[in-house]
């Protein structure tokens, strides 16, 4: 099959959808000026609302959950300012889980104590000491691990901690993988402290809305799914339509403008892999450096469903601290179930923040978990061995007798999606985002891309809300605003 279109978008994920809604909207072109290859057979990427393996009625979203730095978050604000409250209502659909953390560690019965071991105020101290050392320490081969920060810290400064302070300090930084998806050994610590724009509200009516609501303006017809990109094709001759897309299944796709919105993990492939696009002519050598100083990372999610709520239900959340780990340990793949408590994780209290769907009071309860890679893509590979890793640490939040077994084990999948193969793009020790995000978005005159008619698009390319949906969104937005102001102009695809 062959088709010519004004504009095809790679991806129906929000980034992709929100670039051919934005279009259909607001622009000279109607839906049928405009196609989006999707590669799987579904629409939404990594927003995905799980309405069907409950067996307590509740639906989990095992992508994206929360409004991030909602002071700066446009769809948040967007909601707030109570247009589309049939879409999404916050005061109803919305829950601020940010209770004060309850912590938990291997060797203690009952929660960490703030007031006895200042493990809050360490974590804030280590914090600032990495920004202040790179404040003088500003190029990228200085860069260091999250790890390697640490024990700077403690090397400079253990002499003023107690022993339990000490203990703490070790360890307790390592919350960041959990906002990364990576191990501290490889993230970056310039990078790693995240500087919030607000609080960060959980989505309790699932983001499966956002995508609804997106469709609505998006005829189905105008979304091929089951459609992987495997060949772009820029033809700098003047001929009509200057690009050519084929996917695996044979269709080909002429268009005037390309907006690429397949996740950073795709965009990084040898075009030689299965799930690689070749690129013809080959992309070019800035871009190509560019995509390998920038990462992604692990983030998975583990859902336990029970047949009763055996913990305190006036917590949020519930965080573990890992327990110590040798000063040289790397955490690679692994190759078997580790330990309990070898890496921190984050019980989110469901029961509390999401409310039953069909209103009534549910019988039972579950916890949603979060964990990093390299934990995510065992669990992911493995998801029958969850409750053993698990099963001794959420031990420790018990306040009444835990059952033997949950009702319902759900892990994620996304390690494991050829399509997606991760969470978000991530930092490494010595990566450079910046370089990669002018790459990508164009944004900055003469750079890359700025006067291409192949764009980009999606979590990776944002300036503000790296890696989260909002971010998706504006550059979905941006994108089209960039084709609405060039239409009609004499351009080329990359140079
Ligand atoms: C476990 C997890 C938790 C998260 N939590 C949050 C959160 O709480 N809050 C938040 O704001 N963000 C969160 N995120 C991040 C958020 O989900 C993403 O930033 C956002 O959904 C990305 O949208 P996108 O359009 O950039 O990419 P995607 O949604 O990945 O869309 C890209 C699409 O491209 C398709 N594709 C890939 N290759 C091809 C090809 N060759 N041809 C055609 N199509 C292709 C993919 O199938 C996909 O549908 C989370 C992500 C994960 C995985």
């Amino acid at each position: 099959m062959s088709q010519s279109v004004e504009v095809c978008i790679i991806g129906a994920g929000v980034s992709g959808l929100k670039a051919a809604q934005h279009l259909i909207k607001n622009s000279k072109y109607s839906a049928e000026d405009i196609v989006i290859l999707e590669a799987q057979d579904r629409i939404g990427g990594r927003l995905y609302t799980d309405r069907t393996s409950s067996k307590l009625g509740y639906s989990y979203d095992l992508g994206a959950s929360w409004f991030h730095d909602c002071l700066t978050n446009v769809l948040f604000q967007h909601f707030y300012s109570g247009e589309d409250n049939d879409v999404f209502d916050i005061s109803k659909d919305g829950y601020f889980d940010d209770k004060p953390e309850c912590m938990f560690e291997k060797d203690l019965t009952g929660p960490v104590s703030e007031a006895k071991t200042k493990v809050g105020t360490i974590i804030h101290d280590i914090e600032k000491f990495i920004e202040l050392y790179f404040l003088e320490h500003l190029s990228l081969e200085e860069d260091k691990s999250v790890k390697e920060m640490v024990d700077l810290y403690l090397l400079k400064y253990s002499k003023l901690l107690t022993e339990e302070e000490i203990k703490y300090a070790k360890v307790a930084m390592r919350y960041v993988e959990l906002w990364h998806g990576v191990s501290w050994d490889k993230l970056s610590a310039r990078y790693s402290i995240l500087q919030h724009q607000g609080r960060n509200l959980f989505n309790a009516k699932g983001y499966d809305v956002i995508i609804d609501w997106l469709l609505k303006d998006i005829p189905r017809e105008r979304i091929l799914l089951e459609s992987p990109v495997s060949k772009i094709n820029r033809h700098v001759s003047n001929s009509d339509k200057r690009i050519s897309v084929e996917t695996k299944n044979g269709t080909v796709i002429h268009c005037n403008y390309l907006v690429v919105s397949v996740p950073l993990s795709i965009l990084s492939l040898e075009s030689s892999s299965d799930y690689g696009i070749t690129w013809e002519p080959p992309l070019p050598e800035t871009m190509t450096a560019a995509l390998q100083k920038i990462h992604f990372g692990g983030l998975g999610k583990v859902v336990f469903e029970f047949d009763s709520i055996w913990w305190d239900m006036n917590q949020d959340r519930f965080s573990m601290i890992p327990k110590l780990t040798q000063s040289n340990e790397i955490f690679e793949e692994l190759t078997s179930l580790p330990e309990p408590w070898s890496y921190p994780a984050t019980a989110i209290n469901y029961s509390a923040v999401r409310s039953k769907q069909d209103g009534t009071a549910a019988k039972g309860g579950s916890l949603v978990i979060l964990t990093q890679s390299p934990l995510s893509n065992y669990l992911e590979k493995h998801p029958h061995e969850a409750w053993t890793y698990f099963k001794p640490m959420l031990s420790k939040i018990a306040v009444k007798e835990m059952p033997n077994e949950p009702i319902t084990t759900i892990t994620t999948e996304w390690s494991s999606n050829p399509y997606i193969r991760g969470a978000y793009g991530t930092i490494f020790t010595g990566d450079d985002p910046v370089n990669a995000s002018i790459q990508l978005s164009g944004q900055v005159p003469g750079a890359g891309i700025s006067s291409s008619t192949i764009r980009f698009a999606g979590e990776h390319t944002a300036t503000e809300g790296e890696g989260c949906v909002n971010g998706a969104w504006m550059s979905g937005e941006r994108e089209a605003n960039w084709i609405m102001e060039h239409a009609g102009k004499s351009l080329k695809p990359l140079l």
